[in-house]
C-alpha cells in the first residue's frame, strides 16, 4: 500500500538470546537497507528474499554495529504486503536497541503494537480472524491450542464464514429477486423453499457460536483451586498431577501459606491449579488474612477440587465450610484411598446434596486414582463433550457475539417470510446478518474496534 511510512521493531523477545531480529516494513525499507547494511560480498544488485552476510554500520563514525544476516523481501509477497527487511543481529538487548536506533535514524518510524499484523490485514494479506489467530499461535499453552489457532491461521474459520456468507447471499439473491418480480409465481415458491435453507444456516451460526465455551477453554485454560482443611493431602495433590515435587509436603499442618499456581496440560485443557493454605479456624490475625484470601481465590476459580482426607471422619470445619462453598463446579475427592476408609460417604452426600456416592477416591501419595481424577476433572470443565466440538472452533468473543447476531437476523427474516412479510424487510435483516459476519473476517469492522484488536498484540508482531 502507498502513502504509509515505514516502521521498524525489535520481533524477538527482551533478554539475551542466539540472535535478535529486526523488522522493518513500509516503502523506505530498500533504500534504508542500502543506508544501514554493509555486504561483505556486495552484490550486483540486491535480490528479494535472500540472504546477506555484512555487518551494520553507524552513519555517523563508520563505526560497525553488529555482524549480521539480511533479508530484503520486496511486496507484495511479503507479510505485511509491503517491501520488508528483516536483519539478524547477535541477540544481545544493547545490540538490539542499537541497531534499531541507527534504522530509525536511517528513516524507519518505530513500530506500535501489532502494526505489522495490522498492516498485512489492511494489505488483504490476512482477513481479521486470521490476524487474531496469530496471537493466539503465539500465547498457546498446549497443542491443542496451537492447533486450533494454526487452524484459524490457514483460514478454516474464515473458510466456513464464507461457505455461510454465500449461502445467505444465494437466498437474498432470490428474495430481492422477488422484490423486483412479485407477481411471478414461480419466485414465491422459490421462497417457501427457502425457509428450510435458512434454518440449515440458522444451525451452522448457531453450531459454530456454540463451539465458543471449548474454544475459549483451550485458549485461555481454566482456574481450578484445590481446598479443603490443612493435612488432607492438598499440597501433595498438586505434586502428583504436576508429576514432580513442587509444593512442599510436610506432615505438620498448614505448611502451604501462600499459593502455588501452577499450569498443567489435561489432555490439551490448559488448567491453572491453585494449592491454597488449608481451611481451618484462624488461630491469628495473619491465619485470618490467609484464610481469607482463600475464600477469594474459591470465588474466582472456575471449579474446586474440596478435598477430604479418607482416614478420618469429618471434622466440624468440613461440615463448615462445605456449607459455604459456593455455587461453582465443585468436586469432592477423597484421598489417602491406601489407608482404612473412616470417612461416611453417606454424611459427605448429606453435605452435597446433588452429588452422590460413590465419591472419588485417590491416593495422591501412591498415585492410585489420578487417572480417574483426571478425566472428572476435564468433564467438570467441559460443558460439551469434545468429539462434539471437533473440527473448527471459535475461541473470542467477539466473534460469538457477531455469529449470535447474525442467526437472530436469520431468525427473525424466517418469520417475516413466514408471516408473509414484505420480502424488502427480510432482505434488511439478512443484510445486517452479512454484516455481523463480515465483523469477523474484518470486511466490516470499524476502525475503532480494528484499534481494539490490534493493541493486544506486542510491538514487533
Ligand atoms: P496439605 O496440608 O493438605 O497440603 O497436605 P500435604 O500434601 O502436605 O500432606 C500432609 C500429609 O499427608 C503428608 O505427611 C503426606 O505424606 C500425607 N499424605 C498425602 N496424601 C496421602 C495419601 O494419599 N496417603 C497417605 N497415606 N498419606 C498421604
Amino acid at each position: 500500500m502507498t502513502g504509509r511510512d515505514t516502521i521498524a521493531a525489535i520481533a524477538t523477545p527482551p533478554g539475551i538470546g542466539g540472535i535478535g531480529v529486526i523488522r522493518v516494513s513500509g516503502p523506505a525499507s530498500a533504500g534504508i537497507a542500502r543506508r544501514v547494511f554493509r555486504p561483505f560480498h556486495p552484490p550486483v544488485s540486491f535480490l528479494s528474499h535472500h540472504l546477506y552476510h555484512g555487518e551494520i554500520v553507524a552513519s555517523e563514525k563508520g563505526a560497525v554495529l553488529d555482524d549480521v544476516l539480511v533479508t530484503f523481501m520486496r511486496g507484495p509477497h511479503t507479510f505485511t504486503g509491503e517491501d520488508t527487511f528483516e536483519i539478524s543481529c547477535h541477540g544481545g538487548p544493547l545490540i538490539l536497541r542499537t541497531v534499531l536506533a541507527e534504522v530509525v535514524r536511517a528513516g524507519a518510524r518505530p513500530a506500535e503494537g501489532g502494526e505489522f499484523t495490522k498492516r498485512a490485514f489492511l494489505n488483504g494479506r490476512l482477513d481479521l480472524s486470521q490476524a487474531e489467530a496469530i496471537v493466539d499461535l503465539i500465547t498457546a499453552k498446549t497443542p491443542e491450542g496451537l492447533s486450533s489457532a494454526i487452524d484459524r491461521l490457514k483460514g478454516k474459520l474464515s473458510g466456513r464464514i464464507e461457505v455461510i456468507r454465500s449461502g445467505i447471499i444465494d437466498l437474498l439473491a432470490g428474495i430481492e429477486a422477488a422484490i423486483d418480480f412479485t407477481e411471478d409465481d414461480g419466485i414465491v415458491e422459490a421462497q417457501v423453499a427457502d425457509l428450510s435453507r435458512i434454518g440449515d444456516l440458522i444451525d451452522d451460526l448457531r453450531s459454530l457460536a456454540a463451539t465458543y465455551l471449548h474454544g475459549r477453554i483451550i485458549r485461555e485454560g481454566v482456574g481450578i483451586v484445590i481446598a479443603g482443611r490443612p493435612n488432607v493431602g492438598k499440597s501433595s495433590l498438586l505434586n502428583r498431577l504436576l508429576g514432580e515435587k513442587r509444593a512442599i509436603v510436610t506432615p505438620v499442618p498448614g505448611t502451604t501459606r501462600d499459593f502455588i499456581e501452577e499450569v498443567i496440560d489435561l489432555d490439551g485443557i490448559p488448567v491453572r491449579l491453585t494449592d491454597t493454605a488449608g481451611i481451618r479456624p484462624p488461630e491469628n490475625a495473619i491465619e485470618k488474612e490467609g484464610i481469607d484470601l482463600v475464600w477469594e481465590r474459591i470465588a474466582g476459580a472456575d471449579a474446586v477440587i474440596v478435598l477430604l482426607d479418607g482416614s478420618r471422619s469429618l471434622t466440624q470445619q468440613e461440615y463448615g465450610f462445605l456449607g459455604e462453598m459456593p455455587a461453582k463446579p465443585i468436586l469432592p475427592v477423597i484421598n489417602k484411598s491406601d489407608l482404612p476408609l473412616r470417612l461416611d460417604e453417606e454424611k459427605l452426600r448429606a453435605l452435597l446434596p446433588k452429588m452422590s456416592p460413590p465419591f472419588l477416591k485417590i491416593s495422591a501419595k501412591y498415585g492410585d486414582g489420578i487417572d480417574r481424577l483426571k478425566s472428572a476433572i476435564r468433564e467438570l470443565v467441559l460443558a460439551t463433550p469434545v468429539e462434539e466440538t471437533a473440527g473448527i472452533m471459535i475461541a473470542d468473543l467477539r466473534h460469538k457475539a457477531a455469529l449470535e447476531r447474525a442467526a437472530e437476523c436469520l431468525v427473525r427474516a424466517r418469520e417475516g417470510l413466514d408471516e408473509g412479510l414484505s420480502p424488502e424487510l427480510t432482505s434488511l435483516e439478512m443484510r445486517e446478518a452479512l454484516d455481523s459476519l463480515g465483523e469477523i473476517t474484518g470486511r466490516t469492522t470499524s476502525e475503532e474496534v480494528l484499534d481494539r484488536i490490534f493493541a493486544n498484540f506486542c510491538v514487533g508482531k
